[in-house]
């Protein structure tokens, strides 16, 4: 351990995204396989009657959520790698210092320092 890594190489910083990526990606694959959810599978499984429509809509609409969710948080992380290619990750994008390395760890994908964050969050409230 005489080589401690340099704070503009975050290796282990690339490792976790890395990682994230790659069961992120096994997830939606998985998802887009066309597994068939538990409500279409207990609809199957009892042939319920019709009731049981709008838990089956329910399901999907909450898998087609997921979808949307996961699509997102990949584009993070995709940003995040090519910030990292590029040599410029870990500033922020608003005020351009340095995110303190406590953040990245905690949110890898984070692209603005907590101050920056915080107004953003203000100016732009998440639903
Ligand atoms: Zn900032």
């Amino acid at each position: 351990m005489t080589h401690a890594s340099h704070a503009s190489t975050p290796t282990a910083l690339r490792d976790a995204l890395l990682a994230q990526r790659a069961e992120l990606l096994a997830r939606m694959a998985y998802e887009r396989g066309g597994v068939i959810g538990r409500a279409e599978v207990a609809a199957e499984h009892y042939d319920t009657a019709a009731s049981d429509n709008a838990q089956l809509r329910t399901e999907r609409e909450t898998n087609f959520a997921i979808s949307e969710h996961e699509t997102a948080e990949l584009a993070d992380i995709e940003r995040a790698l090519e910030h990292m290619n590029l040599g410029d990750y870990g500033t922020c994008i608003d005020c351009e210092i340095a995110i303190p390395p406590a953040r990245l760890l905690a949110t890898p994908t984070a692209q603005r320092c907590l101050a920056c964050q915080s107004a953003h969050e203000v100016a732009h409230p998440q639903p």
